[in-house]
């Protein structure tokens, strides 16, 4: 692996080399798989989308912190330069995009409008983007990749995939001789933040899977909050659909399994598909 420097020497980025990249492909599709069994139809969504959509989930209002944006630079007379890695504020347009902090922003802008059924289930992988107020190599980076699954439909539907897919994790942690905690958490930035509007009507459920007190993987209940920002229904009583997503983070399972493996990752590619044939 090679670490880029990111902004103010942070250990915010990383190029992942061959093996590195095996693990996370492996890992990839057992959790694609996970989905397209349970049966989601997989989409692709672009890494970035126009900042009027993912306001459209309060992003900038409750998670503003997080938020990274990109938008062209001033070109021809008044074209700058970076000074110091860094353009400065005169050298750029308006900011038009938004880099994602959440895969599952992207079932829900591609089902806008639309009616489900009640048991819809979807999968994607994409790019997530954070300005963290620290970075920790593979363990906190700026630009990672998560892979979820997304459940849409009833309430009970949700409930029922996030269940099934926490037994899923557990056993999976089990079989690869990965200790898992499953922890409920509360986005800090709430507590942080106290009561607000959204939290009452979003009514975050959310447990984690931590090794070591590392998140590897999250599920969450987000009630209706998607549904009615995207006016995403049920195709027969009409009412707003409920969502859940299960999300996985792709770097946090490959650094963690190869520290299991002594720092071995051919060694932890060869234990997850072992895991995998056995499981299929
Ligand atoms: P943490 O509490 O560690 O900041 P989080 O609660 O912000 O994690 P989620 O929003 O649930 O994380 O994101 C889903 C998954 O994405 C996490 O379980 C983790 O595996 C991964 N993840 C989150 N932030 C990062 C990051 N900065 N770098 C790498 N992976 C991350
Ligand atoms: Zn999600
Ligand atoms: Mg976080």
């Amino acid at each position: 692996m090679t670490r880029l420097t990111g902004v103010d020497g942070a250990d915010a980025l990383a190029i992942l080399g061959p093996d590195e990249t095996a693990l996370v492909r492996e890992l990839d599709r057992t959790f694609a798989g996970w989905g397209l069994a349970a049966g989601a139809s997989e989409i692709s969504a672009p890494p970035l989308y126009p900042v009027g959509d993912l306001e459209k989930f309060d992003v900038y209002t409750n998670f503003p912190h997080l938020a990274l944006v990109a938008g062209p630079l001033v070109t021809g007379e008044h074209a700058g330069k970076p000074v110091g890695g860094r353009f400065g504020a005169a050298d750029l347009r308006e900011a038009a995009y938004g880099l994602p902090h959440a895969t599952c922003f992207g079932v829900y802008l591609y089902h806008e409008g639309t009616r489900v059924g009640r048991s819809t289930v979807v999968t994607l992988v994409n790019r997530c983007f954070r300005n963290e107020d620290h970075y920790g190599g593979l363990r906190r980076l700026a630009a990672f990749q998560m892979r979820e699954i997304v459940a849409l439909g009833t309430y009970e539907h949700t409930q029922r995939v996030i269940g099934e897919f926490t037994e899923r994790i557990g056993e999976f942690g089990a079989a690869l001789g990965l200790r898992l905690d499953k922890e409920a958490a509360v986005d800090p930035f709430f507590a942080a933040e106290g009561p607000r509007a959204l939290l009452q009507r979003l009514a975050p459920v959310k447990h984690e899977f931590q090794h070591g007190g590392l998140a590897i993987a999250s599920v969450n209940t987000h009630r209706n909050f998607f549904g009615e920002r995207c006016d995403i229904r049920l195709g027969d009583t009409g009412e707003h659909a409920y969502t859940g997503c299960v999300a996985f983070g792709l770097e946090r399972w490959l650094t963690v399994l190869t520290d299991l493996h002594d720092g071995d990752v051919r060694a932890a590619l060869d234990a997850v598909v072992a895991v995998a044939e056995r499981a299929s």
